[in-house]
């Protein structure tokens, strides 16, 4: 798996290959990162490579030539094109089904905007997807760029030390993922729930999918809709229903 992302912050961007996980499987090229930088490929003595905008108004745009100019370049290094991932708040929202609808391919190009935006012949012409990272504008496409990298690295074979925490992951089965507890046993915040010391590995994975699904239901209900639970989850889902109505009292 190739990621090139085109950025006028390329130093900023490589700094994901320094952290975590991620940044493990980056340098042992389970995945390889390259940064590109459309000033180096601008014919602009100065290496300018934003106009203020036709039409007048506030900030300045980005211009196509030197985009192009670098996924050419991109295109030359892969020796083959790559899918164009284009950053935007107009964008479709980056989820996890993206992210591994992202993961099985090969590789793919993200471009980074910065100011108000880049030119729209650009846009029209080069990109095969517009990507948000969620419903507020920041300043340049870097943090998602970034975002998108982690979320597809993880799910790259080997980048995580153990292949079963991407599997039960929130999204990972359409539902969010259970409570995490951890030592010790109990402490001023209180006590993790006795059947996770239990030792009895079955109904652990009851009680955990049944955590999970109520959870899902609590907090994203909208993520229920989407799906068909089986007979077996719907029967642990009511028991969560039933256990927590009666925790919660109605007012
Ligand atoms: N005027 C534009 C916003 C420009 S923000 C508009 O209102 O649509 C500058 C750049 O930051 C954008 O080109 C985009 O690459 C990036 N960006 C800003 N917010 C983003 C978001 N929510 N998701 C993805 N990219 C974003």
């Amino acid at each position: 798996m190739r990621i090139d992302a085109i950025t006028l912050f390329p130093e900023w961007l490589l700094e994901i290959e320094r952290y975590g996980v991620v940044g493990r499987g980056l340098r042992q090229n389970r995945l390889s990162l390259a940064a590109w930088n459309p000033r180096d490929y601008t014919s602009d003595p100065t290496r300018r490579v934003d106009d203020r905008p036709y039409g007048g108004g506030p900030g300045m745009v980005m211009q196509s030539a030197p985009l192009a100019a670098t996924l050419e370049a991109i295109e030359r290094a892969r020796g083959a094109s790559a899918p164009v991932l284009l950053m935007s708040p107009q964008g479709e929202r980056f989820d996890q089904r993206w992210a591994e609808r992202l993961a099985a391919g090969s590789g793919f190009v993200l471009v980074c905007g910065r100011y108000e935006g880049i030119d729209q012949r650009f846009i029209d012409r080069h990109a095969d997807a517009e990507l948000s990272a969620g419903d507020m504008v920041l300043s340049g496409g870097e943090l998602p760029a970034m975002m998108i990298i982690d979320a597809v690295a993880r799910l790259i074979a080997g980048v995580l030390g153990d292949a079963r925490s991407a599997a039960e992951d929130s999204f990972a089965n359409a539902i969010l993922d259970h409570p995490h507890y951890t030592r010790p046993p109990a402490d001023e915040a209180g006590a993790v729930p006795d059947i996770l010391l239990s030792g009895d590995h079955a109904r652990i994975a009851r009680w955990r999918e049944k955590q999970a699904l109520g959870r899902t239901w609590l907090r994203r209900p909208d993520l229920l809709d989407a799906i068909e639970l089986d007979q077996r989850q719907q029967a642990l889902l009511t028991e969560f229903v039933a256990e927590y109505a009666e925790r919660v009292p109605r007012p």
